[in-house]
């Protein structure tokens, strides 16, 4: 009984409390936010972009870390927008256009928030304000839809009971023409709140801010069946089908530079119609050291012979740019040797004897003693065992959808082309072949067309 009646007095004062919050924030003029649960000033400072001392001047507050769960802190009051706000982050798939819809906001409220200048660059993992309204505001949603062959502007402002100037306005029109067939169009007052436009169910990415020279996973449903492609900035994407799901693996190469990177899927509709996302994704600087390296004049003379590293660079993109649509490992991948002692990270800018640094460390070297034995680190195909001038005796194993492994400088391989491997099969030994400057084993992990960081790609989560 004591306890019942202490349950009510607590929910009493909650009550009591609750009530002046929304009292608290009628009351004032500007940008709101409610404290939550692991807030601090500094990371609502960076949440809404203002200063930790701003929002100490705009609130009185004087110890910063004295702030309250369910306390009102006045963000801002030049946004043009009064109450309570919060941020969303935008997920693959989802467009400036289709966050009213989501955010149950109006386009003028988003944009006034957001200081967006251009609606259409938006990207994966960008946080936007958006306002907390606590009543449904139909006239503001907005559906998708796209436009068939024989849709007509006046057609289509009928259908969504707008005018045909309010859907102009909507979709960036500039002309009273239609844009071509297949392509979105965004229509008012829309009852579908589906946030992703058919054939697509959802679209995945398991890093949303990769940065240089690692890998990133797109998953794809669709409605039903049907064939994904898709490019990430010019390089085309290669889907597989697993369980279910189009999958994509996706190299961001170490030296691309940082920023937003357009990224599309297309997939055709049950109709036959190609339906493309357009999204955009954040590449981050991995910050990679340099590493100036001093060669004698003999391998000097090899790397300064542009044909042959040209040369040579060309054979192992070639193999490595070919695709097998099975993936043929499972679980994860192992070190290629016991001995794990990394003498040089993946992605080291590189410099050698003097020169600029226009190359990278395309893998991760392990010093061991000549003739160390090194294995498989997962099941796959050997796809070139030889010996080239700068990379020594090599060897390749495709591992199926768009991965391959490389291992370089070997003493010697023990493995054909053609074979068959199973993880912890013995591929060769640890050497000093080529351009190398000590006997370790220089190991590359390739993904669609570009190195990644080896390591990186070992937490890699597959399906
Ligand atoms: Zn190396």
């Amino acid at each position: 009984m004591y306890t019942l009646s202490f349950r009510f007095l607590l929910f009493l004062l909650s009550g009591v409390f609750v009530f002046h919050s929304i009292v608290g924030a009628e009351e004032h003029e500007g940008l709101l936010y409610q404290v939550q649960d692991g807030d601090t000033l500094y990371s609502i400072a960076q949440k809404f972009g203002g200063s930790v001392q701003s929002l100490q001047r705009l609130n009185g507050i004087e110890n910063p870390s004295l702030i309250s769960i369910g306390q009102i802190l006045l963000l801002s009051d030049y946004f043009g927008v009064n109450g309570l706000v919060d941020t969303y982050v935008v997920q693959p798939g989802e467009s400036f256009f289709s966050m009213p819809l989501e955010l149950n906001n109006d386009f003028d409220t988003l944009i006034k928030l957001n200081r967006i200048v251009n609606p259409y660059t938006l990207y994966i993992g960008q946080p936007l304000i958006y306002k907390i309204s606590d009543h449904q505001d139909k006239d503001n949603q907005v559906g998708l839809s796209v436009i068939g062959e024989h849709d007509t502007l006046l057609g289509l402002a009928v259908n969504a009971d707008c005018s045909p100037y309010e859907l102009m306005i909507l979709n960036g029109w500039s002309k009273a023409t239609l844009t071509l067939p297949g392509e979105l169009s965004y229509l008012p007052g829309s009852k579908t709140k589906s946030q992703i436009l058919s054939p697509f169910e959802d679209v995945s990415i398991s890093n949303e801010h990769p940065s240089q020279g690692h890998p990133v996973v797109i998953s794809v449903d669709t409605d039903h069946e049907t064939s994904v492609t898709g490019f990430f900035d010019d390089t085309k994407l290669n889907f597989s089908s697993m369980n279910g799901r189009q999958v994509s693996l996706l190299g961001v190469h170490a030296m691309s530079d940082p920023g937003i990177y357009h990224l599309s899927v297309t997939a055709a509709r049950r109709d036959g119609q190609l339906v493309t996302l357009e999204m955009r994704l954040p590449v981050a600087d991995a910050q990679y050291g340099s590493q100036s390296l001093v060669l004698g004049h003999d391998k000097a003379k090899l790397l300064e012979d542009e044909n042959v590293r040209v040369a040579e660079d060309q054979i192992i993109l070639d193999t490595v740019s070919t695709f097998t649509a099975n993936k043929l490992w499972e679980d994860g991948f192992d070190h290629p040797m016991s001995m794990d002692y990394i003498t040089t990270r993946f992605g080291m800018r590189r410099s050698y004897n003097g020169r600029d640094y226009r190359t990278f460390h395309g893998g991760v070297d392990f010093g061991a003693s000549e003739g160390t034995p090194i294995y498989a680190p997962a099941a796959g195909v050997v796809v070139m065992s030889k010996t080239l001038d700068i990379r020594g005796t090599t060897t390749i194993i495709d591992h199926g959808i768009g991965i391959f492994t490389g291992y370089w400088h070997l003493q010697e391989s023990a493995v054909s082309v053609g074979q068959k491997l199973t993880r912890g099969d013995l591929i060769g030994y640890v050497g000093n072949t080529g351009l190398s400057t000590g006997p370790h084993l220089h190991w590359e992990v390739w993904v669609n067309g570009n190195q990644v960081n080896p390591l990186e790609w070992m937490k890699q989560d597959i399906y």
